[in-house]
């Protein structure tokens, strides 16, 4: 991306002075020199020669940075060796330290060792008020995935539906526990939903007539593997304004590898049919292709793309959650071809914008003027907290990547969350006491990763499951520079 050089972001985002990128002997004069630790915990450099990029961490400001800033950043936290900044000439290291200084105190840079303008909280942040819920209404699945999480949809137990009642109550539960809120979200999950329709569509009705009885807003999503997704399923979801999240690999070989049928034959070709023919009645979006890689396609660039060639315009793409003993686990020495994925992402979603054929890719979604709220910069999801996942039986789990696993039911849909303390330890796990995350540039933007791969992988909700940190990692920075690619307009056709 060379054309994206002579543009500076930071211009367009922060449009007070042309500019940019500067470092040391000013900071030096008047503040001292930063920590190595502040510089790697706040100032972030990533990209490749011809498109640098510096990301202020407390800020969010993100800006374009020559070769020079470039390593005379680097030198701050000694990611450059030293030496490595012989060739730049005094007067270079001078302008690069005077821009750094005057993005300081213009406010869109802050100093490394600057303390984080967000309260450092040591204490938990509450058990939460629950304003969304995933209701299983079908433990059962009429595929047999191999890196199922939900035990081929059983969930480590018993093959069941939910009946109405459940989903009805979990319902009047919801509206009781959200006691302000006004908008409220409901997941209809499996297993595979689209077993146990009769009860969805009991459930609607009944969330319609909570909505007009309150003046409440209820917004539905449903999660399929498509395998049962005729016309008249297809045509319900629209006529009820129920976003859809369709299951689907991406190529054909890479798909039928994994998701097979109950008697172990292939699915794509019924799947595909049945999301495309969906997908063209609901021209409006309010869909995503939820595609999952493991390490048989660190390749998944490819998938995605086969997928946007499919004509699906919304896509999401996310590593397998798996014990690493798993034949699909992603292991350490599958990331550089993982990253290199990403990058080739960014790349033809760049070149297809300039086409006129671009889609979205969920992950890459950036909100960088309006972030999230401040709980959701320190805790992410909100499972447990904000939101439960039920079972068919009516229990509560913190969400639908718990549900089974020993310590975690909350509660049930009839008497409520009678456990309000495994709220509070959800929220006792926020970025600032996890010692991994208060020092990781990414913190505020990933909040903490998934609470429930940490406890799968490390037995405990406060430390990270370190490889998919380094996969959120990476997906932000492309995120962060496809936005810039955007913003610049260079994904203009
Ligand atoms: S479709 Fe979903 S629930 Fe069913 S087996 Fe595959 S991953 Fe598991
Ligand atoms: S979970 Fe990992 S990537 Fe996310 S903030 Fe913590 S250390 Fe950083």
């Amino acid at each position: 991306m060379p054309d994206l050089l002579p543009v500076r972001l930071q211009d367009l985002l922060h449009p007070r002075k042309s500019g940019v990128q500067e470092i040391a002997n000013g900071l030096e004069l008047q503040r001292g020199r930063p920590t190595r630790a502040g510089v790697s915990r706040n100032w972030r450099r990533f990209g490749v020669p011809g498109a640098r990029f510096l990301l202020d961490v407390q800020s969010g400001s993100l800006h374009c940075i020559d070769e020079a800033a470039w390593d005379v950043i680097g030198q701050l936290d000694e990611a450059v060796p030293r030496g490595a900044i012989a060739h730049i000439g005094a007067d270079q290291i001078a302008e690069v330290a005077h821009d750094l200084d005057m993005l300081i105190e213009e406010g869109t840079l802050s100093y490394p060792d600057d303390p984080d303008t967000m309260p450092n909280t040591g204490q938990t942040l509450g058990p939460g008020v629950v304003k969304a819920m995933c209701l299983h209404v079908a433990h059962d699945c009429d595929m047999r995935c191999g890196y199922c999480f939900a035990g081929t949809g059983g969930f480590g137990g018993g093959r069941s539906l939910m009946p109405a009642e459940v989903g009805c109550a979990a319902l009047d539960l919801l509206f009781k526990l959200s006691g302000g809120i006004r908008h409220l979200d409901v997941d209809f999950f499996g297993g595979e939903p689209l077993l146990n329709m009769e009860a969805v569509r009991t459930i609607v009705k009944h969330g319609r007539r909570l909505e007009a009885a309150s003046g409440k807003v209820l917004k539905f999503t449903l999660t399929t593997n498509c395998l049962g997704l005729t016309p008249d399923i297809g045509g319900f979801l629209n006529d009820n304004n129920i976003a859809a999240v369709l299951s689907i690999d991406g190529r054909p070989a890479v798909h039928d590898a994994v998701r097979r049928t109950e008697h172990g034959g292939p699915t794509h070709e019924r799947i595909m049919a049945n999301a495309l023919q969906f997908v063209q009645t609901r021209p409006d979006g309010e869909y995503y292709v939820r595609g999952t890689y493991t390490r048989r396609n660190l390749d998944f660039v490819d998938d995605v793309l086969y997928l946007a060639d499919m004509g699906f315009d919304s896509i999401s793409f996310e590593p397998v959650v798996s014990p690493p003993e798993s034949p699909y686990s992603i292991r350490e020495q599958d990331l550089p071809q993982v990253y290199a994925s990403y990058d080739r992402l960014v790349d033809e979603m760049i070149a297809r914008r300039r086409q006129g054929r671009g889609f979205r890719f969920f992950h890459f979604d950036l909100n960088l003027a309006n972030g999230p709220c401040l709980a959701k910069r320190l805790l992410g999801c909100g499972a447990g907290r904000e939101y439960v996942a039920v079972t068919p039986a009516g229990e509560l789990y913190p969400c639908h990547q718990f549900v089974g696993r020993d310590g975690f039911i909350m509660g049930d849909v009839r008497s409520g969350i009678a456990r309000p303390e495994i709220g509070s330890e959800f929220g006792r796990a926020h970025i600032y006491a996890k010692p991994v995350c208060r020092g990781c540039w990414a913190r505020y933007m990933c909040s903490g990763g998934c609470h429930a791969n940490a406890h799968q992988m490390n037995g405990t909700i406060a430390e990270p499951y370190s490889i998919g940190c380094r996969i959120t990692r990476k997906r932000l920075e492309s995120a962060l520079t496809l936005a810039a690619a955007e913003a610049t307009g260079d994904s203009r056709a």
